[in-house]
């Protein structure tokens, strides 16, 4: 499979849990700093990656809802950027679309209209990871795409966010499907710990808590 020649290789970014640890176990974030720098270290690496062609970043949370958050997280990769020399983060100006703002329902499936839309367009990515703490494997809402998404996702914990170790993971299962191998375990890459204790309708609440905790100029 050619990574040129079709929609090359995608990550399908979440926000919340993902560079935004929540929840009470979560470590505060600093302001100005919007994100957890760890975080966005992780991210910064899985993007600097030898791969075939460079990662592009599809935003798939909420967040993409609204262009003033976008905007921040954009500004936030600038912010980490200017501070980390030579992260591809910096040079992040965009993503290079995001799902779709009309429906609103389970994230894989979100996901999953996006990936089936590209495919119809004939721009079906060689590769993609989705970096998310929700569940887009198990449980009744993602039965039926299951097998879609086995070998494509690393799951988050919701108050800890992406990991280094998640990110060389990502980096694998992207690896391993430009290959074309059937090597990677089609597992969800998770941390292997228990999941979803705290993911729940308090996202929104603690987005807006945490952005008028940051000073912002709309
Ligand atoms: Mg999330």
């Amino acid at each position: 499979m050619s990574a040129s020649s079709s929609g090359g290789v995608i990550v399908f970014l979440d926000i919340d849990g993902v560079l935004l640890p929540f929840g009470s176990n979560a470590a505060a974030v600093e302001p100005p700093a919007l994100f957890d720098d760890a975080c966005l270290s992780a991210l910064s690496a899985l993007l600097a990656a030898p791969l075939p062609c460079e990662p592009r970043l599809v935003l798939s949370s909420t967040w993409r809802a609204q262009p003033a958050f976008v905007a921040d997280i954009l500004d936030e990769f600038r912010r980490f950027g200017a501070a980390n020399d030579g992260s591809p983060l910096g040079a992040v100006t965009a993503f290079v679309d995001a799902t779709s703002t009309e429906h609103f329902g389970a994230r894989q499936h979100e996901i999953a209209s996006w990936l089936e839309r590209r495919r119809a367009q004939g721009q079906a990515p060689a590769a993609w990871v989705c970096l998310d703490d929700e569940e887009l494997l198990d449980g009744e809402e993602c039965a039926e795409r299951r097998a879609m998404f086995e070998g494509h996702v690393v799951q988050t914990r919701s108050d800890v966010g992406l990991t280094a170790e998640q990110a060389a993971r990502a980096v694998a299962l992207l690896r391993a499907q430009l290959a074309g191998s059937g090597s990677t375990s089609k597992r969800r890459w998770g941390d292997g710990e228990e999941e979803g204790e705290e993911y729940d309708e308090n996202v929104t609440q603690g987005l807006q808590t945490h952005l008028s905790a940051v000073s912002r100029t709309v």
